[in-house]
């Protein structure tokens, strides 16, 4: 601990810490900045941002009878209290911040630097002419308020004037930058904030955003914590979705309409000093990031604009502690059942939550439909999008379960795709549909079915022999086997795939001499076609599945597939001496760069191949 202060000037209402320490610059005859530094923190080479570390050293140095911490010093004299309300809540409160760690002072250090260099602040040090008087008056000197230091405020919240610019930089604390003190400056070359042209909208706005920035720095904490940054973009979502800017089906925002009615709203109202957002028209990038979890922006100005665009007051939408039914945003939600008629319209009513753990805000809904169709989804919703994603079906209903049943018994292919889930789910449903079918037949009926799906799965043995993929079975498969086991054992061990193969080598002998036929045939029609040889168009030529994986059992094909497959340098000469014997029988000149081009030979196999091709143009067969 170092050698306490003789006095410290006490701080004012709003004051900027900047300020305090220029005060006591002055007070104390010091004459450089580095002096000062060495008198409040033991170091003339001190450096302080707005989350300053070293305000602990400050705070040791201090008179006894002054009871100011860190704490106290940041929340109430320093910029963070505009950035609070927008960022995550551990970094909210200022007396956890004098606790918190080195990692997370850190995070937050940097996430301010980042806010910072967006220019969030004015430039140069701003001041109020009606407010240099009365706390003149009041407090015997004038001093340099925070909430004039804003970018984007231009006018006194309490005095409705225009505020002034000193000139002179705001910038952090360090040894070379001079403390200057508002009653101790000389200003030769201020310039009034006003701007040119400033119509009564105008006005209004700047008095608007001048009271809400100066209500965020000073009022906003009164001991409670503002809602959680991922319930307030929960919240725009439901103002954008009742202004009618969210895409009823697919859930997406509407950015067109919303640029165009943000900039009808906000017409002939802009300063163009609050560059950032506005400089002539509103740029849709930021619009719609603005309101997209993954681009989460901390930018209080902005979310102010956004506020007021909603008609929303800040402490109403941030102190709201309704939040309870809130993480899904406002219902009625939409079906997602695929299948119904009604499917994403609004008509789901009945939602219960649950919160996952106490000190998350993660939450999970389960929505029931009229329809029978019940799902699961987890919250909050951090994108409109959100809405039209379930994470989990809870129940299908009747309608649902009728539907996949319809299709399945019409041979319908892609199943899971009209049902909207996994085919995994299809399979599953299925089987247990199924089971439940089964159980209530007649014997004779039943005796009917289990003939059916017998001739059914030999029927797609078969299939799949043909097609050489005995271990490859879809989904129709999976169901049929499933039940098979379960009321058909015994047929079903005695008919799976390798018993079905009675003689396999004789099988795989077949198939290998007609695909050693087919692959030579193939071969010929791509070269003729000056197409590349290769397995893949071999494959779409013959038309009949060459799946490699059986290619050992299929030693000849193998053998002529090899021979006729080329390499790219294989293929490049075999277009470049077709075309140079193409021009050698019409009797043309052989242009070497023309055929390069003509043959679309890649550079670099060209230079790979740079002797052969030369060969082939010595002497063209
Ligand atoms: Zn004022
Ligand atoms: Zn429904």
């Amino acid at each position: 601990m170092g050698r306490k202060l003789a006095f410290f000037p006490n701080p004012y209402p709003d004051e900027l810490l900047y300020s305090v320490f220029a005060r006591y610059h002055v007070r104390s005859c010091n004459i450089s900045t580095p002096q000062t530094l060495e008198d409040l923190f033991g170091s003339p080479s001190t450096t302080l941002d707005d989350l300053p570390s070293r305000l602990t050293d400050l705070v040791s140095r201090l008179p006894s009878q002054t009871a100011f911490t860190p704490a106290k010093f940041i929340q109430e004299h320093t910029m963070l209290p505009y950035y609070q309300p927008f960022i995550a809540p551990e970094w909210q409160d200022a007396e956890s911040l004098d606790a918190c760690d080195d990692k997370i002072r850190f995070r937050l250090k940097s996430m301010l630097y980042k806010i910072r260099k967006r220019k969030d602040l004015h430039q140069t040090l701003h001041y109020c002419p009606k407010c240099f008087e009365v706390d003149e008056i009041t407090y015997g000197e004038p001093y340099w308020h925070r909430s004039h230091q804003v970018l984007g405020v231009l006018r006194c919240h309490q005095h409705k004037s225009w505020l002034i610019n000193s000139k002179i930089k705001l910038k952090p604390i360090r040894p070379r930058q001079p403390l200057i003190s508002l009653g101790s400056s000389r200003f030769s070359n201020t310039a009034s904030a006003r701007s040119n042209c400033n119509t009564e909208p105008e006005v209004k706005l700047h008095d608007l955003l001048a009271k809400q920035v100066h209500w965020l720095i000073n009022e906003n904490y009164s001991g409670d914590v503002p809602c959680h940054p991922t319930i307030l973009q929960n919240r725009y979502l439901y103002y954008l979705e009742k202004m009618g800017l969210i895409c009823r089906d697919t859930g997406s925002i509407l950015n067109g309409e919303l640029q165009r009615r943000f900039e009808i709203f906000y017409r002939d109202q802009f300063p163009t000093d609050i560059g950032y957002v506005y400089d002539g028209s509103f740029s849709t990038n930021w619009l719609t990031r603005f309101f997209l979890p993954e681009y989460r922006d901390h930018r209080p100005m902005i979310h102010l604009l956004a506020m007021r665009f909603f008609g929303i007051d800040p402490k109403e939408i941030l102190w709201d502690k309704n939040e309870t039914a809130e993480p899904f945003g406002k219902g009625p939600w939409p079906c997602l059942n695929k299948v119904s008629e009604h499917y994403l319209q609004p008509v789901v009513k009945d939602c219960s939550i649950t919160k996952a753990t106490s000190n998350t805000n993660l939450v999970s809904g389960t929505f029931r439909c009229g329809c029978g169709f019940e799902y699961e989804r987890h919250g909050p919703d951090l994108s409109a999008t959100n809405r039209t994603r379930f994470n989990k079906i809870v129940k299908t209903g009747d309608l649902w379960d009728k539907e996949l049943m319809k299709l399945y018994l019409n041979d319908y292919g892609d199943v899971a795709s009209v049902m909207g889930v996994p085919q995994s789910f299809i399979v599953e449903k299925l089987t247990s549909l199924l089971e439940n079918k089964t159980n209530k037949l007649p014997v004779d009926v039943f005796i009917e079915t289990r003939k059916l799906y017998r001739n059914n799965w030999q029927k797609m043995c078969e299939k799949l022999l043909r097609r050489q993929s005995v271990e490859v079975l879809d989904w129709r498969g999976e169901v049929l086997q499933r039940w098979l086991e379960k009321y058909d054992p015994e047929w079903f061990q005695e008919n799976c795939p390798g018993a079905v193969m009675k003689e396999p080598h004789m099988y795989w002998a077949q198939v290998d001499e007609k695909l050693a036929k087919m692959v030579g045939f193939a071969a010929e029609v791509l070269k003729q076609k000056m197409q590349k040889v290769s397995k893949y168009s071999i494959d779409k030529v013959i038309d009949e599945w060459l799946n490699t994986n059986y290619l050992y059992r299929l030693p000849l094909t193998q053998q002529v597939l090899t021979s006729v497959v080329e390499s790219n340098e294989e293929f490049a000469l075999r277009k470049i001496n077709a075309l140079a014997a193409d021009l050698l029988e019409r009797g043309e000149p052989i242009d070497p760069s023309e055929i390069l081009n003509a043959a679309t030979i890649s550079s670099r196999i060209a230079c790979n191949m740079a002797p052969e091709i030369k060969s082939i143009f010595r002497n063209p067969n």
